[in-house]
């Protein structure tokens, strides 16, 4: 087991200069009015919910409630071979031609302003930071924390506020460059990575796994039978469940199919797709900040067991930036040391003590007997 080294946080304040304005024009071609026509039809302004508060929330929390053990490391941009290892370059041309513009990326929820695609260099680079820092053994796990997420960007297109899939970025780093041959994706966000499934689809050294909200919830991949293709069959597992399920589901789903599927993987490296998203707060499923954390301890027992504790985690969703940054400092708190309480079905123990303090009020001698 490596030796405990405590958790770095990376972090690059570049990554809050990615403002989308809702009001920008679409590029030519992209459906423009008819959006918009939509948008002005609703009764609420629709404001991006992937805004630089969501860090900030989580920083603030981090510095009015510190974690014991978590210490913050520097961020970088990545390289354009960096990312040409996971995007076309013709997609890499496309993206950088809109450096310092406003522009809507495509009618499916992803925006730049100028200082987003810096953003997006920085939020790929610092996930790869956490996966050098973790490989060379300077800290025993690392959470990058970035923006714009991720995981919904394909190796040719920006989808769900994702320019760049940093997860992926990072994974292919640890492969060419720091001797990881096979790499595991966790990817709990209450979305579907669709870009990362994208991405390793036919890749047997990148087993997937995912559990997410179930189509039609976005994106509306990850079906069950969805499991990779050619030398890569098999290494896509994903696990869909219906809006509302909670704690108890996601842990079970992580024993019971996630570890013996990576027992048998035997990674080199865990990398977590960690979305805040499956938080009830963001009212899609109901998971926890015990859940969160009883998660961690899942995945931060299996990387001891299967590939010498090398753990990193990338921020992806959490659009609810109270619930985003407790379930954040859940997930440091584990890393850190601190244990897991163990999770419950919300309710229960207050619904046993209500029953022990009122029974008896309906057990003896009934009334008017
Ligand atoms: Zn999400």
């Amino acid at each position: 087991m490596a030796e405990p080294k405590g958790v770095t946080v990376f972090y690059d304040e570049r990554v809050l200069n990615h403002s989308p304005d809702v009001n920008a024009a679409f590029l030519p071609g992209r459906l423009d009015k008819r959006v918009r026509n939509i948008l002005s039809g609703l009764n609420v302004q629709w404001k991006y919910p992937e805004h630089p508060g969501r860090i900030r929330a989580i920083i603030d929390l981090l510095e009015r409630e510190p974690v014991d053990g978590v210490r913050f490391g520097q961020g970088k941009a990545a390289s354009r071979e960096q990312l040409a290892r996971v995007h076309t370059t013709s997609y890499l041309d496309y993206v950088f031609s809109l450096r310092n513009k406003n522009a809507w990326l495509d009618v499916d929820t992803t925006a730049v302003s100028p200082g987003s695609i810096e953003a997006a260099e920085v939020a790929a680079g610092t996930a790869v930071a956490a996966v050098e820092a973790v490989v060379s053994g300077t800290t025993r796990s690392a959470f990058a924390l970035v923006r714009p997420p991720g995981h919904h960007a394909e190796p040719v297109r920006a989808r769900g506020f994702c320019l760049f899939n940093n997860v992926a970025v990072a994974a292919a780093h640890a492969q060419a460059e720091l001797g990881c041959q096979r790499v595991l994706i966790v990817d709990w966000d209450a979305h579907h990575g669709n870009g990362t499934q994208d991405i390793f689809w036919a890749d047997p050294d990148v087993l997937f796994f995912d559990i997410h909200r179930s189509a039609p919830f976005y994106p509306g991949s990850g079906g069950l039978h969805e499991v990779g293709a050619g030398l890569g069959e098999g290494t896509t597992v994903n696990v869909p469940i219906p809006g509302g399920s909670g704690d108890l589901a996601y842990l079970k789903a992580l024993n019971e199919i996630l570890v013996p599927a990576a027992e048998y993987f035997k990674p080199d490296i865990i990398l977590v797709s960690a979305g805040f998203d499956a938080h009830w707060f963001d009212l899609a499923l109901n998971v926890s900040y015990d859940g969160f954390a009883a998660m961690t301890e899942v995945v931060q027992a299996l990387a001891d067991r299967v590939c010498d504790g090398r753990l990193a985690f990338v921020l992806e969703g959490g659009y609810n930036t109270e619930s985003l940054a407790h379930g954040v400092r859940s997930v440091l708190s584990v890393l850190a040391g601190g244990s897991a309480a163990q999770p419950r079905i919300c309710g229960m123990e207050e619904v046993d003590e209500a029953i022990a303090f009122h029974l008896s009020a309906f057990t003896d001698d009934p009334p008017g007997s």
